[in-house]
């Protein structure tokens, strides 16, 4: 079972090589994986035991998901040796016609999968991606917009321990206290007042979709710019079922491997006029050399999520999504907004005694692996009130409304902080689990 979710590099087989079959690729993972077992078993073991750890829980941390064999098989590719600096045609090193196929693939998929007129492949997280955007609008100093960071907001939106709070001054936006929705009369109100370069949207646990136009009719009443970082929603647009920023938005940003399932990565999208800056801002301005074998997993997850079946997959996450926090809320716990349009769920668990971290530690113990997050309105810097799940990497796995009914109670056993309740929930975790091997099995 663990060799399937540990990729290999194939044999000798390039691309376009008649020896990159499939049988001959499943045999190079089987073969490279025990190759490493003979020579590395410490590092073997790591990878068997995270591979089982996968298996073996619910995994519920909303910015994970299950890539493809797929995925894997182009990041254990030979392009992982290729050293790229600069775009397709105009490379400052030798060899790269493989590795300017992949790229130039990767960006016309992107572009025909969001819609855009420009995309860039290369940054190499979502806050590279980020940072590229801001370089691209911004010089140090400027006044930007954002979600404050216990409302939902990223390190990235204006935290004073990442670079965007030390360069820019950023004034935060926040949501409402009765409704949990973005305050977008605050946020006019701001924008008039402050008259920001630039206006983000985006967050990390709000579980709402945006009002992007109306975002784009408040930048442009204060001439400021709009980015969108949608990383975590980017592949349920893909999937047609969250709305779409690009229209909207000078720039998007965004990760690959949240819902959309690809690598882990980052995402640059805009307009023809932007394009050369966002361009020299990703390279050579914040990176060097892009990481090939990851633009080509790109490209092989922006065509899996073209798909009919990624559609309908990206539906089932938001109706899990729906069954669970029902399922929460009439267990006590109280979901932020009420509910969500999203794979996101954010909850304060202080109706069952417990606060964020408490629930996240106990329901790590029976095998309910998620996160905590910050609540809006009396939370103080890394409390971590609440909780926040997602359904992107159970949906993947094929479960859908039966188990997710059946998860809240689990998380409400799992609670009370009883060894023979944590051992039940356990073993119903398990069972469950069980039966959706992430990758067959
Ligand atoms: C995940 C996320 C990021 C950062 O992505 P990394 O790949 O972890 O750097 C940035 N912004 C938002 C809104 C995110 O959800």
């Amino acid at each position: 079972m663990p060799p399937p979710t540990v990729p290999s590099a194939p044999t000798d087989a390039g691309p376009g090589s008649q020896a990159g079959t499939e049988a001959t690729a499943t045999a190079a993972a089987a073969a490279g994986f025990d190759a490493l077992r003979r020579q590395d078993p410490e590092i073997a073991d790591v990878l068997i035991g995270e591979g089982r750890r996968q298996a073996d829980g619910l995994q519920l941390i909303a910015a994970e998901n299950f890539t493809s064999p797929a995925v894997l098989a182009a990041l254990a590719s030979p392009l992982a040796n290729k050293y790229a600096e600069g775009y397709p045609g105009a490379r400052y090193h030798g060899g790269c016609v493989y590795a300017d196929a992949a790229e130039r693939i990767a960006v016309e998929r992107a572009r025909a999968l969001f819609g855009a007129e420009h995309a860039n492949v290369q940054p190499h997280s979502g806050s590279s991606a980020v940072l590229a955007a801001y370089a691209a609008l911004l010089r140090p100093g400027d006044t930007v917009l954002a979600m404050g960071l216990t409302d939902g907001g990223h390190l990235t939106h204006g935290s004073p321990a990442n670079f965007s709070g030390r360069w820019f001054d950023f004034v935060p936006y926040g949501v409402d206290a009765e409704t949990g929705l973005v305050d977008y009369e605050q946020v006019a109100a701001l924008a008039r007042h402050h008259r920001p370069k630039a206006i983000v949207c985006g967050s990390i646990s709000y579980p709402r979709h945006l009002d992007y136009a109306l975002f784009r009719a408040i930048a442009d009443e204060v001439g400021a710019y709009l980015v969108a970082d949608a990383a975590h929603p980017l592949g349920l647009i893909a999937g047609g079922a969250a709305p779409n920023p690009v229209p909207y938005a000078d720039i998007v940003c965004g990760t690959t491997h949240k819902v959309l399932r690809g690598p882990r990565g980052g995402l640059i999208l805009c307009g023809e006029e932007l394009a050369e800056r966002v361009d020299r801002a990703v390279f050579p301005f914040t990176q060097g050399g892009a990481q090939m074998h990851t633009i080509a997993a790109k490209a092989v997850a922006f065509g899996e999520a073209a798909t009919p079946a990624f559609a309908a997959y990206a539906h089932r996450v938001v109706d899990n999504a729906r069954v669970l926090a029902a399922g929460l809320a009439a267990e006590g716990f109280a979901p932020t907004t009420g509910g969500t349009d999203t794979h996101l769920v954010t909850a304060d668990p202080a109706p069952l005694g417990v606060d964020g971290k408490t629930a996240r530690d106990r329901l790590a113990a029976a095998g309910i692996v998620l996160d905590t997050c910050a609540l809006p309105y009396g939370e103080r810097h890394g409390q971590g009130r609440g909780i926040r799940l997602g359904t992107a990497a159970v949906t993947t796995q094929g479960m859908g409304a039966p188990e997710m009914t059946r998860i809240p109670a689990l998380f409400t056993a799992a609670l009370r902080d009883d060894a023979a309740e944590t051992a039940r929930v356990r073993a119903d975790v398990r069972e469950i689990a069980g039966r959706f091997p992430p990758y067959g099995q």
